[in-house]
């Protein structure tokens, strides 16, 4: 089983409890961790892979209470870094009108420093970029850039999903996209909500986003439609592979147990380039990453709701 660096944010999401109000009238609210790379990461290794968080957290209860979390879920932290910069924060509500009110307090996520060391560890191994911030500047984007330039140059497997949160990009939406190409160009794997497909390759039909992400470089193009399943296009051709049913409570998480779930089993095998290739191989694949990403909906939080492997591959 080969391992899966995924390097990015860890971060409280503090979420008020009472819908239906603004962040200004909030009252309570409930820690939960959050991240995108750190979801993915545990979804590696809640199936029983080898998910490995690169990222930065502060030196503080917050930071503690994060890196615990992930430990617990046998994720390995030998590459997480505490800095003295407080942990990054994350408050969010939904309005009355149905809207995410989000106020963010950016702090010890931006301060990952590259480790030189890792380029080994790195080496034929799978990397994943899914960084919600890690184009937002700072000390991380540089080692996002490095880590990237080192999976380019040892062998890595690299996938990357855009992440992208209309919060932190409003007005920016443009430097977003092209801060994305390079990792668009080079990924071997990509994972796309319909709106960053639509986003980032200005087209509206899948089929026109599908061909603008090969164009530019992505191999395996992965579109995740909630309920819908996902849409996948390799070279190959383009298939909708469909979901399991469920009756889902929250979708937070689920697009990171799908790509959890698929890094997984591309981990597993023994040549993980065989996916872009080999239809046969790869479309079961996101078929059992649908189910992992169905079942995180039935319950509350995306950590706590990712599945083990017996849930994903014994039904
Ligand atoms: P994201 O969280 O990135 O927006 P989705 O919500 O599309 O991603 O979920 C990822 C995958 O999880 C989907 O492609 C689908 O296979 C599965 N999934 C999500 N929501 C549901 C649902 N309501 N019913 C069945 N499967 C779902």
């Amino acid at each position: 089983m080969k391992d899966v660096f995924c390097i990015g944010e860890l971060l409280i999401d503090f979420v008020a409890e009472k819908q239906g109000s603004d962040l200004s009238k909030a009252m309570v609210f409930t820690k939960k961790p959050g991240g995108a790379p750190a979801n993915v990461a545990c979804a590696i290794a809640k199936l029983g892979g080898n998910g490995k968080f690169v990222g930065s957290v502060g030196n503080d209860p917050f930071g503690n209470f994060l890196l615990s979390v992930l430990q617990e879920n046998q994720v390995d932290i030998a590459h997480a870094q505490q800095c003295k910069t407080f942990t990054t924060l994350a408050f969010v509500s939904l309005s009355d009108d149905g809207e995410r009110d989000f106020v963010f307090s950016r702090g010890a996520d931006k301060q990952l420093v590259y480790d030189p060391e890792l380029k080994k560890g790195i080496k034929d191994n799978l990397l994943h970029l899914g960084a919600a911030t890690a184009l937002l500047g700072g000390a991380l984007e540089k080692a996002y850039g490095r880590y990237f330039f080192d999976a380019l140059t040892q062998g890595a497997f690299i996938s990357f999903d855009p992440n992208f949160r209309g919060d932190l990009w409003k007005g920016e939406e443009d430097c977003f996209v092209k801060k994305c190409m390079p990792f668009i160009e080079k990924a071997h794997l990509g994972k796309f909500s319909l709106e960053e497909a639509q986003l980032l390759s200005g087209k509206k039909e899948l089929s026109e986003c599908c061909a603008f992400l090969h164009d530019v470089g992505t191999k395996v193009v992965t579109i995740t439609l909630g309920a819908e399943g996902t849409l996948v296009s390799t070279a190959k051709g383009r298939h909708t592979i469909p979901s399991i049913p469920v009756k889902p409570i929250d979708t937070t998480g689920a697009g990171d147990a799908f790509i959890g779930c698929l890094l997984y089993q591309i981990a597993d095998l023994k040549d993980p380039y065989e996916v872009l290739e080999n239809e046969a191989l790869l479309l079961p694949m996101i078929a059992k990453a649908n189910t992992a990403g169905a079942l995180t909906t039935t319950g509350y939080g995306a950590i706590p709701s990712l599945p083990v492997a017996s849930a994903v591959f014994d039904r």
